[in-house]
Order: C-alpha cells, then structure tokens, then sequence
C-alpha cells in the first residue's frame, strides 16, 4: 500500500502582496477541502530535487492558500509560476490529509 501521494492542483493566483510575500491559491476538490490551517503542503518546484513545506494559511472551497516569502531558488521559481499551471502537493494517501 502506498504511504504517499502527490495531487494535482490547479494554480488559481500568486500574487505578490508585500516586499518579497507572495499569496498562492491552488485548487483541488480531493484534498484541499480537508486541508487545515496550520497543516504544511509539500510543494514540487520544478527543476529542483527536494520540495518546499508551506503552511497552509487558508482553505476553503477546495482551494489552500500558501503564503511564503521568497528566500532562495526555490520560492524564486515559485514566486515565477503563473496561473493555470499545475502544482505538484505531496500528502499522504491512507487518510488524504497534508502534514500536521
Ligand atoms: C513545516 C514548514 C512550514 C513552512 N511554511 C512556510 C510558509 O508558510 N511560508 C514561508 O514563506 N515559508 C515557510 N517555510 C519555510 C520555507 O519552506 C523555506 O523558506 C523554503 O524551503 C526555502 O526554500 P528556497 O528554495 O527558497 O531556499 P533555498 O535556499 O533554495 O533552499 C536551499 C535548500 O534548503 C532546503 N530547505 C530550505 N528551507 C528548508 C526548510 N525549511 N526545511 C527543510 N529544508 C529546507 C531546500 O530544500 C533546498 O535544498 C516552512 C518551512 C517548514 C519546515
């Protein structure tokens, strides 16, 4: 049985509301509905190995809202991700929740 998933979510917006703060919204009718906030979604950046844990700040209707601030190449790139695109969230599969 596989301990892991990785869901799909579609890019909505990622906008940035301060000096170097970005607020993504990513929508997902499987899991974001039972997302928490408090909750971190494991986020693929592409070209890079290892994902990013981001909070999740919000969740409603089916979309999670991640805020985070560009510190390095990799909130580079995801500060450079458009909507439409697809984002890659890591969860577990057994209870379809992201991690506490
Ligand atoms: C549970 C959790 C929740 C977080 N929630 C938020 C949030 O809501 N908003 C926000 O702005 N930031 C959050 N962070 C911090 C965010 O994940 C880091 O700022 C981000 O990983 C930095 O990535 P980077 O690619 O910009 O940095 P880089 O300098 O490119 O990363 C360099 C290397 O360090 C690794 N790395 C970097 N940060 C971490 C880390 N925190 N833990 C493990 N490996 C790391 C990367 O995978 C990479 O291999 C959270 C971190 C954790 C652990």
């Amino acid at each position: 049985m596989k301990k892991y998933d990785v869901q799909k979510f579609e890019l909505l917006s990622n906008e940035q509301i301060a000096d170097g703060i970005f607020d993504m919204r990513v929508k997902n009718d499987e899991l974001a509905p039972l997302a928490k906030c408090g909750q971190f979604a494991h986020v693929y950046v592409p070209s890079k190995t290892l994902r990013r844990p981001i909070s999740v700040c919000d969740s409603e209707n089916g979309v999670l809202r991640l805020v985070y601030q560009v510190k390095g190449e990799g909130t580079k790139i995801m500060s450079e991700m458009k909507k439409g695109e697809s984002v890659d969230i890591h969860s577990r599969s057994s209870r379809q929740r992201l991690y506490d």
